[in-house]
């Protein structure tokens, strides 16, 4: 099942995808709910990000040729930081490149979301607190990341987090092909089978340090190919199974 969090007259609403329909529910989707038969085109809503997390949970450096690529080793245990909330934009929506930010970077990533309250979970249960997944772009300042030496402005810039287009509730995270495109060309291609920790060892490591909450996110890494995105380029995340994130790049003012 697709799941999609849309604007429609003004008012917003969770949603079943059906091919290029949408049937909105009564209830929401961390519940009990119930389809409204109703089914209104696609194209007739505007997509939001398909949750608002309490919290981002990201994951450094998780896909061996993309640390390597920026001259680092692979960690030994999953490296954590946090992205806000507020970086948060839907699909379609701009990325804003910050004034004094001189060289920001796309990440396509694959997008945990949970579903049910997340406490010292065991590697073998951690998939039974994922309500799905979707598609994010973890948009990093690598400038600031570098001169900053840890990584909350680089990677925090409100618009630096784009989620969506869905929330596909039965993919299996461990064989999903992840790609990015910038005006079409692709910059990333890998496959989310490469992850160094997968999700279900995220998922229990993370929840040993913190609590996660119902809609929060976690980031799993990115694969090779990270570059440059500036004002005028549209960037799209695709990932099997759950669709494309497309969002065009502005500057500030
Ligand atoms: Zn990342």
């Amino acid at each position: 099942m697709r799941i999609a969090r849309f604007v429609i007259d003004d008012e917003i609403d969770f949603g079943v995808v059906h091919d290029d329909e949408v049937e909105p529910i009564n209830g929401h989707p961390f519940g009990e709910f119930i389809s409204s038969g109703v089914r209104l085109p696609l194209d007739s809503v505007r997509l939001l990000a398909p949750v608002i997390p309490s919290k981002i949970v990201a994951v450094g450096r998780n896909y061996a040729d993309h640390a390597a690529e920026l001259g680092n080793d692979v960690p030994a245990e999953p490296l954590l930081f946090l992205k806000p909330s507020t970086a948060i934009v839907g699909p379609g929506e701009s990325i804003v490149i910050p004034t004094g930010a001189g060289e920001v970077h796309h990440e396509g990533e694959l997008a945990v979301v949970i579903g049910h309250l997340t406490r010292r979970v065991s590697v073998d249960k951690a998939l039974d607190y994922v309500l799905g997944y979707t598609a994010a772009n973890d948009v990093t300042a690598r400038d600031q990341q570098r001169s900053d030496g840890q990584w909350t402005r680089a990677k925090g810039h409100d618009t630096f987090c784009p989620l969506g287009p869905y929330l596909a509730t039965n993919v299996n995270p461990s064989h999903l092909a992840i790609s990015v495109t910038v005006n079409g060309d692709v910059r990333q291609s890998g496959n989310t089978e490469d992850l160094i920790h997968d999700v279900a060892h995220l998922i229990s490591y993370i929840s040993h340090t913190m609590t996660l909450l119902p809609g929060d996110v976690i980031l799993t890494g990115t694969p090779a190919g990270v570059g440059p995105i500036v004002a005028g380029d549209d960037v799209t995340v695709t990932i099997d199974g759950i669709g494309s994130l497309t969002n065009p790049v502005r500057s500030d003012g």
